[in-house]
């Protein structure tokens, strides 16, 4: 390692987010730990050591922080699109994994003295059920999140961290930001299987479907999300975590559309005339947005990019995946 390196900490390594921000950190000239249960999917990964361990495991973490870190970054997670953590059939997992995980970091890391300050993924999902029942949803400032009623474990797991992190910040110092994640989506994400989200689940379809065929959507599609490029979720990470603003604040696109225009965007983008079949499934709320100013305030910065643009490039991965399975059975 180099003598004047910075050392970054990415748990969550082998993930969607976490599998791209340390590339972005080796870009910037970090030496970077990643440890996940798992490699990255889709390439190898850029990190200078690669831990492939469990973070539920107190002796795992203990030693993780028995080296100290510049700064760390805490994206692993039990995680799933909805048709994972809104059946219902994960709740207990979802929370007791998720919880253990941050409950191990926090304590290692504070305990060791290692840990000086940790950024840490929130989601979207801590808002309550009842502000996001208006496809129109005008956005969720981040003070909506109280009085807390989340539509998911998932959502009540992430409030209760938020909390876990800032209180360690509270009574050792640590200093801590925390980011709520709107929608992240992009190249080298979950495309098949279950668990991957509506970006990706709607380029799948497109990209399979025959000429004048029918893709299902879920539920009528009138229901209303937005969708952030992962460059952009890691150019706010990075922000945040130089700034002096602990948060939480959304990371977020404000650029709202329903899972309809969503399909017709990505049949745009292929080229493809197709009908929608509108079939039974899980739905979770009915509108949700970014509301970006308090990022703004903070940070002078906002994410910009054109929704577009990332479900092209999402598309053209995500094309070129299918062949690939298609080649190699
Ligand atoms: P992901 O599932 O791709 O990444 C999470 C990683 O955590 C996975 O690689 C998983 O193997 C790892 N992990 C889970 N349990 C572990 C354990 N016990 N020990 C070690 N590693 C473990 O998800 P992602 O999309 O990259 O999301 C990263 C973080 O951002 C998560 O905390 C997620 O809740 C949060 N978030 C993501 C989004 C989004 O749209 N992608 C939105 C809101 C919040």
């Amino acid at each position: 390692m180099g003598l004047n390196k910075l050392k970054a900490l990415v748990c969550g390594a082998g993930g969607f987010i976490g599998s791209h921000l340390v590339k972005r950190l080796k870009q910037e000239g970090y030496w970077v730990r990643g440890i996940d249960l798992k490699y990255p999917e889709f390439a190898p990964t850029a990190a200078d050591d690669f831990w492939k361990e469990d973070l539920r495991n107190q002796l795992i973490v203990s030693d993780l922080f028995s080296d100290s870190y510049d700064e760390a970054y805490q994206l692993a997670a039990d995680m799933g699109g909805a048709g994972y953590i809104f059946t219902g059939e994960h709740d207990a997992e979802v929370m007791h994994n998720s919880a253990t995980i941050n409950l191990n970091i926090l304590h290692y890391g504070q305990k060791s003295g290692n840990l000086k300050k940790i950024f840490y993924s929130s989601s979207a999902c801590v808002y309550p059920e009842h502000i996001q029942q208006d496809p129109a949803n005008p956005g969720l400032a981040e003070h909506l999140a109280y009085p807390a009623a989340p539509d998911s474990e998932y959502g009540w797991e992430k409030l209760f961290s938020e909390r876990l992190y800032f209180s360690f910040a509270r009574n050792y110092g640590i200093k801590v930001h925390i980011a709520r994640f709107h929608n992240i989506f992009g190249p080298e994400g979950t495309w098949t299987g279950g668990r991957e989200k509506a970006p990706a689940a709607i380029c799948r379809k497109v990209a399979e479907a025959v000429d004048d065929g029918t893709i299902e959507i879920w539920g009528d599609g009138k229901q209303t999300r937005s969708f952030l490029y992962i460059d952009e979720c890691l150019e706010g990470v990075r922000r945040l975590m130089q700034s002096d603003f602990s948060g939480p604040v959304n990371i977020g696109s404000e650029e709202m559309v329903s899972i309809n225009q969503l399909a017709r965007m990505a049949m745009k983008i292929a080229g493809k005339k197709l009908s929608i079949r509108h079939v039974p499934g899980p739905l979770g709320v009915r509108g949700r947005n970014s509301h970006n100013a308090l990022i703004k305030e903070k940070l002078g910065w906002t994410p910009s990019a054109s929704l577009y643009n990332g479900m092209a490039r999402t598309y053209e991965w995500i094309t070129k995946q299918i062949a690939t399975t298609a080649v190699t059975g």
